[in-house]
């Protein structure tokens, strides 16, 4: 009998089996449906891995329990995780814009200085756990033919986004049998693109900009973000916009941008240039292609009324876009939504089920870009290891 099962080799699993192994207690079992650990760590960052950042600000995380959620965050934050990879694990980081990274700048170091320094304990890859039950001794965690004894259990399963890397969602299912349906939170995509039905933002396809983007889902402004927005074939994209994609609702949504243009120099280009048409006259403040759009969503190839000149200005401040949906989850950087927080306890575990713990992106918590999700991740795994330490004593 194990005194741990952990199911998921992904961010949290791995420094969940970490932080025990830290504590002396390698009588661990990690389990991963795929042949290798931190398939969808490999990825983040754009394989650079961009582990936490230097300030967290934790009221930009969203759960159903900000309270625990705080507890989590504040019990091992950014200071210990920095210090926990730097001085336990031998990662050397560095920061660019408060952003964390390994020195290497690959997101490979990462998962190697886990999986070495969990070497002692038992990992099985390519078995996919389909069941867990409970009795008496503990729990049973059945993957296929096969079958493992623990006493305690931890659901690091991930949650619903790029499915291709295991987390495909099945840990909901899984714990279902131990949870409510009432103790789950409906999940969507979150940070991921947006798409659009607006036939005439083609040709603006590969033009970023730097704005302020709001989302107005049934007239309501959701949330506003400034950043580099990016137009692409089926929408819009950048940092900024995959930050509105959770505030998405089932009603009528539109992305109003701010394209922040100098107004003045609109009009100085205007006056100065009069004997070009308006495309050329502003070309070097506006791609041509935007200055057509905007002068074809006014219906008029001439700016020269004031009125005309102040509403094309305006346009380009309340630049619109229909938002149709999101690329899903299969392009989404994190979940929304997942298993409450306040069906756990303050060391996520069950209050029914002792000895059943959940961390991670399973969990109902998401942060922004920048470091935010993996913080999570790294969070909520010592909070369990910590909690399953001081329980078998
Ligand atoms: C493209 C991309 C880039 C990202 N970049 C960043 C970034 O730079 N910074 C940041 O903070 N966050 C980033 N994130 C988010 C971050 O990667 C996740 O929030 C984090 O990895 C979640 O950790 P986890 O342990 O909960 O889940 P995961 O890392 O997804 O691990 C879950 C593991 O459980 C396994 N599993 C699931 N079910 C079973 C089962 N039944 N049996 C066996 N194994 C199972 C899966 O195979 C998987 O390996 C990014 C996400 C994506 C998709």
């Amino acid at each position: 009998m194990y005194d741990t099962i952990i199911i998921g080799a992904g961010s949290s699993g791995l420094m969940c089996a970490a932080r025990l192994v830290c504590d002396g207690m390698d009588n661990v079992l990690l389990l991963d449906s795929n042949p290798k650990a931190g398939k969808k760590l490999a990825i983040t960052g754009n394989g650079r891995c961009n582990l936490t950042n230097l300030s967290l600000d934790k009221d930009l995380y969203f759960s159903d329990d900000k309270d625990r959620l705080y507890k989590v965050l504040s019990y091992f934050g950014v200071d210990e995780t920095i210090n926990f990879f730097e001085k336990e694990l031998g990662l050397k980081t560095v920061s660019k814009d408060e952003l964390v990274y390994p020195v290497t700048l690959k997101s490979s170091s990462v998962i190697d200085v886990l999986r070495f320094y969990i070497s002692k304990i038992d990992i099985e890859y390519e078995l996919k756990v389909d069941k867990v039950s409970q009795d008496a001794e503990g729990y049973t965690v059945f993957a296929g033919e096969k079958s493992f004894e623990g006493r305690n259990v931890v659901f690091a399963t991930g949650g619903m986004s790029y499915p291709k890397t295991g987390s495909d969602g099945n840990g909901y299912r899984l714990l279902s049998r131990f949870f409510k349906k009432e103790e789950f939170t409906a999940v969507t995509p979150s940070l991921v693109q947006l798409k659009t039905s607006d036939r005439d933002l083609k040709s603006l396809s590969g033009f970023r900009f730097n704005s302020r983007v709001s989302l107005i889902s049934d007239n309501e402004t959701k949330a506003t973000e400034v950043g580099e927005l990016l137009f692409t074939d089926y929408g819009i994209s950048g940092i900024c916009v995959m930050q509105l994609s959770r505030h998405l609702t089932n009603g009528r949504n539109k992305v109003v941008i701010d394209l922040l243009v100098d107004d003045e120099a609109i009009c100085d280009s205007l006056r100065r240039f009069s004997h070009r048409s308006v495309p050329d006259a502003l070309i070097g403040i506006l791609p041509s292609e935007l200055t057509k759009t905007v002068l074809k969503r006014l219906g008029t190839s001439e700016l020269k009324d004031p009125s005309v000149i102040r509403r094309f200005i305006r346009m380009l401040h309340e630049f619109t876009v229909n938002i149709s949906g999101t690329n899903g989850f299969d392009n989404s950087q994190v979940t929304r939504g997942g298993l409450n927080l306040n069906a756990l306890d303050d060391e996520l575990q069950s209050r029914e089920h002792k000895g059943l713990y959940v961390c991670g992106e399973v969990l109902n918590v998401d942060g922004p870009c920048g470091g935010y999700n993996l913080q999570w991740a790294w969070s909520s795994a010592v909070v369990v290891a910590d909690s399953i330490k001081r329980s078998i004593g």
